[in-house]
């Protein structure tokens, strides 16, 4: 595998020679806040939508950086993916690192800590095998915070039982995936959890709504029993490194499916219609 760059504190090194301390509140707190941004042969998907949702982690957060700094970084790491397919950026805002561990940190001695990298991916469409979880997480999220222990416990969880994503749901509702979201096609209808069902405002599920309703096809942004589970004809997830991705099977339920539902396969063609015109202007 060749080299992967990351930037830190403004150095930009190969990923390995790049030092943390560990008092660093990423570490210690998961006091973070991040993104991650979709590339294709160099150019970002939705760069600007990313760059928003990350001020809002921020300054839900309370986390004071430079933007214009944030984009000349992630913009000087694409080059090193320029020549990629199917590429991302990572990219963690931290509160900054402590002189000793303290829960209330010291605003006047802090100074927040700016990483990425850049690195190839290679992406999988296949139909996935997924798991249904009870969400154990907090309130906020909303906020796209490093603090992810709910997400990974279930996902490792899920992982036994070859599963490469879960479906949370609380109180009889679904939520979204461990790193996704989630629709459904139920009768002809498109159902997604709402954003207030505390969950991602995800960059692809807004894309995909608006690809949809620009074809006059409606997107119920709404609670989703868990019982429409039985009803789907198929359900899907979206996210940035996937891009949309049936499930065929949901081990812990009755939803077996054969994804070839033909709301399903127009929603797909659609998104595929509107990312090939996104990079063609
Ligand atoms: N929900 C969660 C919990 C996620 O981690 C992700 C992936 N970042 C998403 C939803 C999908 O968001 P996006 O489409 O912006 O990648």
């Amino acid at each position: 595998m060749s080299k992967i760059f990351g930037v830190y504190q403004g150095s930009f090194l190969p990923l390995e020679e790049i030092r943390v301390s560990p008092l660093s509140r990423a570490y210690t707190f998961s006091d973070s806040v991040y993104e991650v941004i979709p590339y294709f042969y160099g150019r970002p998907f939705c760069l600007i939508e990313h760059l928003e949702r990350l001020s809002k982690s921020l300054e839900a957060t309370k986390i004071y950086v430079d933007l214009n700094r944030v984009e000349d970084e992630i913009n000087q790491l694409s080059h090193y993916i320029k020549n990629h397919e199917n590429a991302y950026i990572y990219y963690q805002v931290t509160r900054g690192v402590d002189s000793i561990r303290s829960h209330q940190a010291n605003h006047d001695e802090l100074v927040p800590e700016l990483f990425g990298y850049a690195v190839e991916i290679k992406t999988n469409t296949s139909p996935i095998q997924a798991k249904l979880c009870e969400d154990i997480r907090w309130m906020r999220c909303d906020v796209k915070s490093t603090s992810l222990l709910g997400n990974i416990l279930m996902m490792n969880d899920a992982q036994e039982s070859d599963c490469s994503e879960i479906i949370f749901y609380k109180d009889d509702f679904l939520c979204e995936g461990g790193a996704s979201n989630v629709f459904l096609s139920v009768n002809g209808a498109i159902l997604t959890p709402s954003l207030q069902s505390n969950i991602l405002s995800g960059i692809t599920r807004n894309f995909l709504i608006k690809s949809l309703t620009s074809k006059d096809i409606i997107v119920q942004e709404t609670d989703c029993n868990i019982s429409l589970l039985e009803e789907a004809s198929t359900i899907w997830f979206t996210s940035s490194t996937r891009g949309i991705l049936p499930i065929e099977n949901l081990v812990n339920s009755n939803y077996h499916r054969d994804p070839k539902d033909p709301v399903f396969n127009q929603c797909k063609e659609i998104y595929e219609e509107s990312f090939k015109n996104y990079f063609a202007t």
